[in-house]
């Protein structure tokens, strides 16, 4: 890969890829050309970004001529469409899409935890994984390197940021709506998310859980590399504006007591933080981790129905940590 790289951003104006820029710039990555792609609806539009003016292209098949890096973040038909080409123009693809997540030539990474995977890519292309798994699994991976992970059963408590720049106008619009008696509009959601929560996370599927849970599920085993991993989870729309909430029972292999859990937190575990001290009230909420990269854990106590387990709480602003943020430190390790 030539240094400093060509980076291309498909989806540069949505939630995310506003947010890729913003990473690009706090994690200093070096770039010879920044090129901003979205569908033709944005095609001329003009972003200012570290004093220079980026015009935004339409993303099309022959768009990533001498591009080394293409971060994508416009969903996942928009990846399986335009991943290939851009892998096939020699471009390394970091997807934040669910498209090629599960594929076994596809690495699914997360810097902090299984930065090796990033080595092998087969298909030219390497998976992001699901926010509210990246954030979960923040506070999971330094106990389960500890003492060993068996099952998690876990709530969320997810932002509407999640669901991209439309999820934060229909929350605003309906708050608006409730304060001045107007008509509610419901077009993210299946039910008013103002004053409510929702129940639902994407689409539900046989057997009764949301893709999303399921995805919990399935990117837990493929990140930490144990496909016997047993995982539950009630994926939940709250009317937060930023930043997810998890709530987990972790069972472990090894006798685990909360001050030594507690005590694996630290320089050793760059990305997470503890922030547990219910003596004065201090536990993690939205509010503390939006629009920064760490992600924070608390409420930290022993399980009373689980033997060996851990209640606990993590809270992360998930378009950083659980997407641009991610997917820009991927990038920074192709680079090493
Ligand atoms: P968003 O705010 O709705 O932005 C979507 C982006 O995709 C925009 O730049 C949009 O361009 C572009 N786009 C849409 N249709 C297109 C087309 N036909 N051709 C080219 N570009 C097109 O969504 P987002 O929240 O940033 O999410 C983007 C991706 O990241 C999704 O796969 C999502 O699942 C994933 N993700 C999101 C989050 C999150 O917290 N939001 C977290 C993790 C992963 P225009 O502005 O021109 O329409």
């Amino acid at each position: 890969m030539k240094q400093p790289p060509h980076i291309a951003i498909a989806g540069a104006t949505g939630a995310v890829g506003i947010e890729m820029l913003n990473c690009l710039a706090e994690q200093k990555v070096p770039y010879s050309q920044l090129t901003l792609l979205a569908s033709a609806r944005s095609a001329g539009k003009v972003v200012e970004f570290q004093g220079k003016e980026l015009v935004v292209k339409e993303l099309t098949a022959d768009a990533f001529e001498g591009v080394d890096i293409a971060l994508f973040s416009a969903g996942g038909s928009i990846s399986l469409e335009f991943a290939p080409h851009a892998a096939a123009a020699g471009a390394i693809v970091i997807d934040n899409s669910s498209a090629f997540r599960m594929d076994p030539e596809v690495p699914l990474v997360v810097p902090e935890i299984n930065p090796e995977a990033a080595k092998t890519t087969p298909k030219g292309i390497i998976a992001n994984p699901n926010c509210t798994t990246i954030i979960s699994l923040m506070a999971l991976a330094p106990l389960h390197r500890a003492f060993g992970l068996k099952s998690i059963i876990a709530s969320s408590y997810q932002a509407v940021s999640g669901s991209g720049a439309a999820g934060i106008v229909e929350l605003d619009s309906q708050i608006q709506a409730l304060a001045n008696g107007g008509e509610i509009k419901k077009e993210v959601y299946p039910h008013q998310i103002a004053s409510n929560v929702i129940p639902q996370v994407d689409v539900f599927l046989e057997g009764g859980y949301t893709k999303e849970e399921q995805k919990m599920l399935n990117e837990s085993r493929k990140i930490l590399g144990l496909p016997e991993l047993n995982v539950t989870c009630t994926c939940v729309r709250v009317p937060v504006h930023r930043s997810h909430s998890v709530s987990i029972s972790a069972q472990f292999e090894k006798p685990v007591t909360v001050e030594a859990a507690q005590a694996v937190y630290g320089e050793a575990t760059p990305g997470v933080q503890l922030c547990d001290d219910p003596s004065t009230g201090l536990y993690p909420t939205p509010l503390d981790t939006s629009g920064k990269d760490d992600c924070l854990v608390g409420r930290m106590r022993m399980d009373q129905v689980l033997p060996n387990a851990l209640a606990l709480w993590v809270v992360g602003d998930q378009v950083k940590k659980g997407a641009a943020l991610n997917a820009v430190q991927i990038a920074k390790l192709l680079l090493e």
